[in-house]
């Protein structure tokens, strides 16, 4: 059996922080929630959940989070972000000037699908997972979406509105919640690059 080879932290400032821990755990690896910035030191992956990304941002600010963050990011620990998560790392934001960590070379709209839809599920294709030929059913809330991607970044999913899931290097970034199905296969995908970037 695989052991718990790598240790992947789940910023847990808000949001769905329990069911990510779980999604790691079923994926072999090890999760810890990371509260502080001290708690940064020990984990080889990171994933930044979703939530709200006004709130996150100010509570990054007020943990002093944001210079930790850009150190692990930029020393090639694989980040992970998801639905608010994508907005924080994410280089433009439409309508904010100011980014907050700007890794991934994207435009992304906020509430792209309108205020009046809170939450949807679709049937997606992603790239890159196991058995990719299955659709990945996607659980959007008040979900952001990527307008464009620069040149470095590889689209796993698009829809009608856009691009949901992308990568780029050491960072992957979806609109969705992968965390809210049973289906494990987005955290494999980034569980297995925490392992090659190891
Ligand atoms: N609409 C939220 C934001 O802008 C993101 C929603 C989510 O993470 N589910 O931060």
């Amino acid at each position: 059996m695989a052991g718990k080879d790598v240790t992947i932290g789940v910023l847990a400032l808000q949001g769905a922080v329990r069911e990510h821990l779980a999604m790691i755990e079923r994926c072999g690896a090890r999760g810890v929630a990371v509260k502080r910035p001290s708690g940064l030191s020990g984990v080889s992956g990171l994933i930044i959940p979703g939530g709200e990304s006004t709130a996150i941002g100010k509570l990054i600010d007020e943990y002093g989070f944001a210079p930790e963050l850009k150190k692990v990011g930029e020393a090639g620990t694989p980040i992970f972000g998801t639905c608010a998560g994508l907005i924080v790392l994410a280089r433009r934001v439409k309508g904010r000037h100011a980014t907050l960590l700007g890794f991934v070379d994207v435009t992304v709209e906020r509430n792209a699908f309108g205020r009046q839809v809170d939450s949807f599920e679709r049937d997606i294709m992603v790239s890159g997972i196991d058995d990719a030929d299955r659709p990945f059913r996607a659980v959007f809330i008040r979900a952001p979406v990527i307008e464009e991607a620069g040149p470095e970044v590889e689209v796993l999913a698009r829809i009608d509105e856009g691009i949901v899931m992308a990568r780029q290097g050491t960072f992957l970034v979806g609109a969705f919640h992968p965390e809210l199905t049973g289906d494990d296969r987005i955290h494999r995908l980034f569980v297995d690059m925490v392992r090659q970037a190891g």
